[in-house]
C-alpha cells in the first residue's frame, strides 16, 4: 500500500420510498417532500444522501397524509447521528462485550475511520454509546410516545419493517424493528439464533403496541418472513426491493464475474510482463526514453486498475463499469500513435 492517508470519498446518493403505490388506492405514489439532507459516516463509506417522501397523489384518499420513507435511508443511520447504525453496533459491542474504555474504542474507530478521510471525537463516542442503550430501550418508549402515536394514528397505522444487521466478527445479529413509515425504531434486539419463534419474541413488543399494522417489510429470510405472516396474516407484506432486486440479479451478476474472471486471466500476465520490462529498462534508459516509459506504465497501470473493477449487486457490473476505462486507455494509446509519439 503506498499512502494510508486518503482523501474523504463521497457517495452521493439518493433514496426513494420502496413502496410505490398508496397502500389504500393503489395510485402511483408522487414525491412530495425532502425529509433529510444529510451526510452520514459509516465504517465502509462516507454517504452524502438526499431522502425523499412520497405522497398519494389523491387529496381525497384516506391515506393521502401518509408519506412513504425509504427504509433503506433509514436503516443507515439512527435521526440526528452523522456515525452510522453499523458504527453504534460496534461502539455497543465494544463497550459491553470486549470490555474496552472510552479510548480504545475510539483508537480503533479512529484507525476503522482513517482510510475513509474521516475522523471522530473522543465526546462523540460517548454520544454513540448513548444511542446504543436507546436503541435497546426503543420498545419500551415507543408506547409512551403520545406524539409519534398520534403521526401512528395519522397514517392510519404502521408498516413493520425488519432488518438484520450481522455484526462484523460476532456470531450475533442485531434486528432493527421499524415502522417504514415514520422510521421509528420499534425495538431492537441482540440475537444469536434467528428462528422463527425467536423473530416472533422480537415481535412481541411491536404486536403489544397494539396499533394497526398495515404492512410489513423484511428481506428474503424465510424465518422472518414466517414470523411476519403469523403475526399478522391478513397484512400485505413485500420482500425488500434490495434484497429482491440482489437475488433476482444473480445469475447476470455471476455472468459478469465470469467474463471478467476471465477477460483478467488473458490480460492481466501480458500487462504484468510489460510493466516488468519497463522497470527493468528504466535505470539505463535516456531522458527522454524514461518519460515515455513512465507514460507507458500509467497505461499499464491504469489497465491493471480497470481489470480489477469489482462489481456490486444489484446494478453495478464490473465488466460495464471497467468498459470505459479501457476505451479509453485504447482510445488515448491511437491519438499517441497518430501524433507519432511512441
Ligand atoms: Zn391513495
Amino acid at each position: 500500500m503506498k499512502s494510508a492517508r486518503k482523501i474523504t470519498q463521497v457517495s452521493r446518493r439518493f433514496y426513494r420510498r420502496e413502496q410505490y403505490h398508496c397502500a389504500d388506492c393503489q395510485r402511483r405514489l408522487r414525491r412530495a417532500v425532502t425529509l433529510t439532507e444529510r451526510t452520514v459516516i459509516r465504517l465502509d463509506e462516507v454517504i452524502k444522501l438526499v431522502h425523499a417522501g412520497y405522497r398519494c397523489p389523491d387529496a381525497q384518499c384516506a391515506g393521502h397524509q401518509r408519506t412513504y420513507r425509504s427504509v433503506r435511508a433509514d436503516a443507515l443511520a439512527l435521526p440526528w447521528f452523522t456515525y452510522g447504525v453499523d458504527i453504534v453496533l460496534l461502539v455497543g459491542r465494544l463497550r459491553l462485550r470486549e470490555h474496552q474504555t472510552v479510548d480504545e474504542i475510539h483508537q480503533e474507530l479512529l484507525k476503522r475511520l482513517e482510510p475513509l478521510g474521516v475522523k471522530i471525537a473522543r465526546r462523540e463516542i460517548l454520544y454513540v454509546f448513548e444511542a446504543y442503550c436507546t436503541l435497546l430501550r426503543a420498545s419500551s418508549e415507543a408506547k409512551d410516545d403520545v406524539e409519534w402515536l398520534a403521526q401512528v394514528e395519522k397514517n392510519g397505522g404502521i408498516i413493520v419493517s425488519v432488518d438484520g444487521i450481522q455484526p462484523e466478527k460476532g456470531n450475533e445479529t442485531v434486528y432493527l424493528v421499524r415502522d417504514a413509515l415514520t422510521g421509528r425504531v420499534l425495538c431492537a434486539e441482540n440475537v444469536t439464533s434467528s428462528e422463527t419463534a425467536v423473530m416472533k419474541t422480537l415481535l412481541a413488543p411491536v404486536v403489544a403496541l397494539g396499533v394497526k399494522v398495515i404492512g410489513t417489510m423484511s428481506d428474503a429470510q424465510e424465518s422472518e418472513l414466517k414470523a411476519l405472516e403469523e403475526l399478522w396474516p391478513e397484512v400485505p407484506h413485500q420482500v425488500c426491493q434490495f434484497h429482491a432486486l440482489r437475488d433476482a440479479s444473480q445469475s447476470a451478476f455471476d455472468a459478469d464475474k465470469a467474463v471478467k474472471t476471465a477477460m483478467r486471466k488473458k490480460l492481466q500476465p501480458k500487462v504484468r510482463a510489460v510493466r516488468k520490462q519497463i522497470k527493468k529498462h528504466l535505470p539505463t534508459a535516456s531522458a527522454d526514453e524514461a518519460t515515455q516509459l513512465t507514460v507507458l506504465d500509467e497505461y499499464a497501470s491504469g489497465m491493471l486498475t480497470a481489470l480489477n473493477t469489482d462489481g456490486l449487486q444489484p446494478f453495478t457490473y464490473a465488466t460495464v463499469e471497467s468498459a470505459p476505462a479501457l476505451d479509453e486507455v485504447e482510445a488515448s494509446l491511437q491519438q499517441l500513435e497518430k501524433r507519432g509519439r511512441l
